[in-house]
């Protein structure tokens, strides 16, 4: 019996961030980038006799360069997006797509993945006539050598798929062109194939993740379920931007979160944007392939981790234009604007986003109804570190600045909703926050180390308080925990309590309105205008609309207060502590918290 050694390398959801550069602070950034885990892929495959190199998706979208490119590559500008001429630099051997692929629309799509020297696998997404979008898998065939030094010939097959939501979460670009199949639906099919075709082995490229809860096929982290599937002996995560191997998974059923493996197969979850590269090294017996040992590992972009000067280069073109795209200049704002606290009040970095959308769906032809509007923070900390706050100066803005308060490239909508809905939507809501015990004296966070900022919806145009001391809700899954729990309290219409039989209109993005973050009623029945601009153009066109923007006052929501006796703690940068938190809470700043953040105790005044 003599063995083969098989590398298999990958990256995941690198959103379109190539140089290691921040264009929302427009100055550099030596944590992220392909450029950089380029060197480590270098590294990774000189040190193997036989690599693979794969990417996971999230690929084209996520970073001012992805916006940018959509645009020029939309206006035939450029003939090939940068991704792809990064990604070909590197030398990939296979991708799958993640579902910010279809952020842009399908013809966009097309476009951009053209010109690429390695397939696009994914077999979970279907034409309007049920034929497959992408190539479903792929042999790869590779002549290694064996440890008795025979030459073998060894046939890989890779085979990807995607989150299947993105039928709801790209409604508006998919429906009537795209359907989709559960993961586990589609590998069932096509993991048999792949083999009966002649795979000696089969890599899974899974743009989802990993459920906390337990595997289900119609999940949108199926990877525990996907490698209960059978015939796949390695499987590449994503989606979540977490890390396997690593504490992230510890004590999650059937996940083996110390030496990365899902049911038993080698799994890793390289994180997001370049700053981490994936390796899962394969001890092949032959004849017959068997897998006779796995080791998974991740791979992390240090400071000093010097950029590939080949990836650099092929994209330089593209890094340039995208720093005068986003230096324009586009006008003025009354005051500083930051997020280091936007998940603790009415912030004014949510409110300019409030304002825009009611500004701009009052220009639309809409029933005669009371217009709200929803919104997020999206930069608050969390597992993005430490940068991963939004920041405007007072006066003059660029785009960058406008970019860095409206991340995501979502389509505005308005959806038509109850008063009982309005109530519902914001419970779900406040489910972001933990519990405070009213009864203990030990510090409490106010949020755990993943949350959602961008699923923490504030409601303008109601007033409430949301109360802590109750249980949540919701789920993240939309599901109802705590059928008697009600954190939103004192909701208000006009300075009265909210009439549950009446109707409202709420200004909110594709994203939410065709059900992203499972939010009561938003399931993309309840639209009833959608409008042909994003929300980050409805906030550009309103910030150009006028020489200087006056954000509207706050006092929207606040916490309700919580016992004087408790300690809930908010981690901020250490600079949060030169701002002035929304009027309704006071911060104090307790000591040093993890990852070099500060810890600040939150208090409702
Ligand atoms: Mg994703
Ligand atoms: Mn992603």
């Amino acid at each position: 019996m003599a063995i083969v050694e098989l590398r298999l390398i990958g990256t995941t959801d690198l959103h379109a961030h190539v140089a290691p550069y921040d264009y929302y602070r427009d100055g550099p950034d030596p944590s992220r980038g392909l450029a950089k885990a380029a060197t480590l892929i270098a590294q990774a495959r000189g040190e193997a006799a036989n690599a693979l190199v794969f990417d996971n998706g999230d690929l084209i979208q996520g970073s001012p360069l992805g916006d940018w490119a959509a645009q020029a590559l939309g206006a035939r500008r450029i003939g090939r997006h940068p991704m792809i001429e990064a990604m070909n630099a590197v030398g990939y051997d296979a991708a799958t797509v993640g579902n910010h692929e279809f952020n842009y629309g399908l013809d966009l799509l097309d476009a951009a993945l053209k010109g690429a020297t390695f397939p696009f696998l994914c077999c979970n997404v279907f034409k309007a006539d049920g034929a497959s979008y992408f190539t479903p898998w792929t042999l790869i065939r590779r002549r290694v050598f064996d440890s008795d030094g025979v030459a073998r010939d060894l046939s890989i097959g890779v085979i990807g798929v995607v989150t299947p939501q993105i039928v709801r979460w790209d409604m508006s670009h998919l429906a009537g062109r795209a359907t989709t199949l559960g993961i586990v639906e589609a590998a069932r099919v096509h993991v048999p194939a792949c083999r009966a075709a002649g795979a000696d082995l089969i890599v899974a490229l899974c743009h989802a993740g990993v459920s906390k809860t337990g595997p289900s096929g119609a999940d949108e982290n199926a990877g525990l379920a996907l490698a209960g599937v059978g015939g796949i002996d390695a499987i590449f995560v994503g989606h979540q931007h977490l890390l396997l191997p690593g504490d992230d998974f510890a004590g999650v059923p059937d996940v083996d979160a110390a030496r990365g493996a899902l049911s038993g197969v080698p799994a890793v979850m390289a994180g997001f944007w370049g700053g981490h590269i994936g390796v899962i090294d394969l001890t092949l017996e032959t004849p017959g392939w068997r897998v006779a040992g796995a080791k998974a590992s991740l791979r992390k972009v240090e400071p000093e981790t010097p950029a590939d000067p080949a990836v650099l280069a092929a994209t330089q073109s593209s890094h340039e234009a995208t720093l005068t795209y986003v230096r324009a200049p586009v006008g003025a704002i009354d005051e500083r604007l930051t997020s280091y606290f936007a998940m603790i009040g009415d912030d004014a970095c949510v409110r300019i986003v409030h304002d825009a959308q009611l500004w701009y769906a009052r220009r639309l032809p809409l029933p005669d109804l009371p217009l709200l509007s929803a919104s997020a923070p999206f930069k608050c900390g969390g597992r993005g570190g430490l940068t991963n706050y939004t920041q405007t100066p007072q006066g003059a803005v660029a785009l960058r600045h406008i970019a860095d308060l409206y991340v995501f490239p979502n389509g505005l909508r308005v959806v038509k909703a109850s008063g009982a809905q309005i109530r519902e939507w914001l419970e779900r809501s406040a489910s972001v926050f933990r519990r405070l015990d009213p009864d203990v004296t030990a510090p409490q966070p106010l949020l755990g180390p993943n949350f959602a900022a961008y699923d923490f919806d504030s409601l303008a145009g109601v007033t409430y308080r949301l109360d802590l001391t109750q249980p949540a809700r919701y789920d993240d899954q939309g599901v109802v925990i705590a059928a008697d729990a009600r954190r939103v309290v004192d909701l208000a219409f006009e300075g009265r309590p909210i009439d549950e039989a009446a109707s409202f209109l709420v200004v909110t993005n594709s994203y939410r309105a065709s059900g992203g973050g499972h939010f009561p009623g938003c399931d993309g029945s309840s639209i009833v205008y959608e409008a042909p601009d994003s929300n980050f153009d409805a906030l550009l066109q309103y910030v150009k609309s006028r020489p200087r923007v006056a954000v509207s006052p706050g006092g929207g929501w606040r916490f309700a207060r919580w016992p004087a006796a408790v300690t809930a703690t908010l981690l901020a940068p250490p600079r949060a502590a030169e701002v002035a938190p929304p009027p309704e809470v006071a911060v104090a700043p307790l000591g040093p918290g993890p990852n070099g953040f500060l810890l600040f105790r939150v208090t409702p005044k």
